[in-house]
């Protein structure tokens, strides 16, 4: 299927509408409670949601919506599904580092065909259209301001993004920074949490983002459209570019790439 640009329109209206609404918790009051896997959800993550469901639901009729925060226990056959994630970052969002999105991808027969990421902080916004990946800031009405196409380059330096939140003790992490730096011959770490790290190599501000260990689908599918139309791919360890519909929605490790 193909996203119209009317489609087009209303999505950004979407992740636009429900970044403000994570704002305005963000800047008043957030209530944090834990979910079954332990993991942090507030109430910015169950609004999100909200209003992204029932704007796919309104206008995308057919379409079933694959979110973090519904039963996800229920698998679709269906060729064409969402996957949501309405706050990715949910950490960076308690610390109030900035550094979390508003993600919504779309799967047609396991490959991710469009995709959109919204940085409510700095406005900033990736969206994929008839084949391209575009950036542009948005403001606080929603227009697009700025907008342009990205390309992933090549670069002299090569540098690595990696995860903001880990559960390494320091004297870990430097030792695990050691090894990525050796492994992928870096010369230079950023850090960086939620799916901001694959819109970085989207935008050839970095090359290698790796990633070990389990993940769900809905925190890469939306970036890994913005990535593959940008130039590059998501791979898993044993080389295989990174499918969509799995059991459970969970992805294993990968190496995104420019
Ligand atoms: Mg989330």
């Amino acid at each position: 299927m193909k996203i119209s640009e009317k489609q087009s329109e209303i999505l950004i209206s979407l992740v636009h509408t429900a970044g403000q609404e994570i704002l305005k918790i963000y800047n008043n009051k957030i209530i944090k409670n834990y979910k079954k896997d332990n993991t942090p959800v507030t109430n910015a993550d169950l609004k999100a949601n909200e209003i992204i469901c029932r704007g796919l639901k309104i206008n995308f009729p057919k379409i079933p919506i694959i979110s973090e925060e519904n039963d996800t226990n229920k698998s679709t056959k269906k060729k064409n599904f969402w996957l949501v994630d309405p706050l990715d970052g949910t950490k960076e969002f308690l610390k109030k580092n900035g550094e979390f999105t508003v993600n919504i991808g779309l799967i047609e027969n396991g490959k991710p065909i469009y995709g959109i990421i919204y940085m409510p902080v700095k406005n900033k916004l990736y969206f994929t259209k008839e084949n391209s990946s575009y950036f542009t800031k948005l403001t606080k009405k929603g227009e697009m301001k700025d907008l342009k196409k990205i390309k992933i380059k090549k670069r002299k330096k090569n540098i690595i993004v990696i995860s903001r939140s880990h559960s390494l003790a320091k004297k870990d992490m430097i030792k695990a920074k050691k090894i990525i730096f050796k492994k992928f011959n870096a010369n230079k770490i950023l850090r960086s949490g939620s799916s901001i790290k694959l819109c970085y190599i989207a935008h050839g501000l970095a090359n290698v983002y790796p990633r070990y260990g389990t993940t769900m689908e809905w925190d890469t599918a939306a970036g890994d459209a913005i990535l593959r139309f940008a130039g590059g791919r998501i791979r898993t360890l044993d080389r295989k570019i990174l499918r969509y519909g799995k059991p459970k929605y969970k992805n294993t490790s990968f190496i995104a790439k420019g």
